[in-house]
């Protein structure tokens, strides 16, 4: 009807948050003073996993990477690349040509069995769909290099190196921790005998993320991940880098893969953490693990948002006191209803209502809306600042006044205000001479593991 397009948006009802709430969330409000001690305290973690003799006790791990130079632009060649350890598993075929690129992918899913399941069904399944992917793009018959985009905690030994540490968000599958993730890649493909590869770098997804950023914006120093896991990779010198242990192709430079995820996992963080955090821990199938990664990532920013719904509705402060079974009920609330809550203009109610619909919480009202935004405004925002936090400290760390972060992850891709967020924080807390930008990089694991295989090309055939 026509007056309803003329009125403006739906008025602020001008309700405020139910102050026992509030009062109840100032606990996931940073202070200036835990920043500070965050922050001390992850530089700390940093020089332990750099350094030979504190690396193997070692919290944040801070695994050389063996990528020594960042692109420059005229990398080309066709490569393949594998994705694993995202939302999703994909295959990937890119053509890089001078400043051009080109790429077709296929998604394929990991069913919950595969992820903890035995290790061989896993690659099993990986060369399979590599093979079929090759087939049905006709390259079945060249060797093509394969960049392999692994995002868990990997000690790379090499360049085409990579002993896995541990496995994370959610993945569990026997007889792998401990053994080169390239070399089981290769012998699966080896009992197929139907393609062939060169396995030409393993790579953590931040470091696709740091080289797809670097390709155009050359003051690309950071990469970071804010999706289902969480993690950063910075440009280190390598004299820094004690355990890197190659010789230096003329950078001075190597990228390291941090492992922030593990950040607090010796109690580090426990100043900051809340009930909600521990609750969360106790349930995961990797206890007392990734504590850092639990308070920011993807795969547990819903189910925050739910035990503080949760929480409150038991207090009598929301959704009558009663709520409903499925609020009660753990991982019904989607990490996706955040972004989608936050989305909402203020002082509207749309995708809050049919998410609160979907939850059975049909009585819920207006006021209920506004506290449960405010929940999840909270917690992102808590999420916000950990993550900048750490990114002031691997400023601080490079030192150039002049930083592009190349960022990816779903959290940071779809969340309305993470990135606004974060570079409030940031200018809040960094010394002004420091002009910083935060890049969404696409592509990381596709783009960037064709970079890394080219750049490991171009300097493995530069004189010496
Ligand atoms: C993994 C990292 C990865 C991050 C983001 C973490 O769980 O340990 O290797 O970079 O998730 O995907
Ligand atoms: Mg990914």
């Amino acid at each position: 009807c026509k007056s309803k397009v003329c009125n403006p948006p739906e008025a602020s009802s001008g309700l405020q948050v139910t102050p026992e709430i509030v009062a109840g969330c100032q606990e996931l409000i940073l202070t200036d003073e835990q920043i500070q001690t965050y922050m001390t305290t992850f530089l700390d973690n940093i020089q332990r996993g750099l350094k030979k003799e504190t690396h193997p006790t070692a919290i944040v791990k801070c695994f050389p990477t063996y990528v020594q130079d960042l692109p420059d632009g005229t990398e080309s060649g066709k490569f393949l690349a594998l994705d694993l350890g995202g939302s999703n598993f994909r295959v990937l075929l890119i053509e890089l040509d001078g400043g051009n690129c080109q790429m077709q992918s296929k998604i394929f899913v990991i069913s919950q069995d595969l992820m903890v399941g035995p290790g061989t069904s896993l690659f099993d399944f990986i060369a399979q769909c590599l093979a079929e992917f090759s087939i049905e793009h006709g390259v079945a018959a060249e060797t093509l290099p394969l960049g392999f985009t692994f995002s868990f905690p990997v000690m790379q030994k090499g360049l085409t190196v990579g002993i896995l540490e541990r496995w994370t968000k959610g993945f569990s599958c026997d007889g792998v921790v401990g053994n080169d993730v390239a070399q089981m890649l290769k012998d699966a493909i080896a009992r197929r005998g139907d393609v062939n590869i060169d396995v030409c770098a393993v790579l953590n997804d931040t470091t696709g993320t740091l080289m797809s950023c670097a390709w155009k914006n050359r003051n690309t120093r950071i990469g970071l991940i804010v999706g289902t896991g969480t993690n950063g990779c910075y440009v280190e010198k390598q004299s820094e880098a004690e355990l890197f242990d190659e010789p230096d192709m003329g950078s001075g430079n190597v990228i390291i893969n941090l492992e922030w995820g593990a950040f607090g996992d010796d109690g580090a963080l426990d100043f900051c953490r809340v009930k909600y955090d521990v609750d969360i821990d106790k349930r995961t199938i990797n206890p007392g693990k990734q504590l850092h990664e639990k308070m920011i990532s993807g795969m547990y920013m819903g189910e925050l948002v739910r035990l503080a719904a949760e929480r409150f509705t038991k207090e009598g402060y929301m959704f009558e006191g009663k709520g409903s079974e499925k609020l009660f009920t753990p991982d019904s609330f989607e990490t996706k209803f955040v972004s989608e809550i936050e989305s909402d203009p203020p002082g509207t109610y749309v995708n809050i209502k049919k998410i609160c619909d979907g939850l059975d919480l049909i009585n819920a009202t207006e006021q209920d809306f506004v506290n449960l935004r405010f929940l999840c405004e909270c917690i992102s925002k808590r999420a916000a600042h950990l993550v900048s936090a750490g990114l002031i400290v691997l400023m601080r760390k490079i030192g150039e006044k002049k930083v592009a972060v190349g960022i990816d992850g779903t959290v940071y891709k779809y969340h309305p205000h993470f990135h606004n967020l974060m570079v409030e924080k940031i200018k809040q807390l960094i010394e002004p001479d420091y002009e910083f930008e935060l890049i969404l990089s696409e592509d990381g694991s596709g783009r960037g593991a064709a970079l890394v295989a080219a750049v490991a090309a171009r300097v493995k055939s530069k004189p010496t």
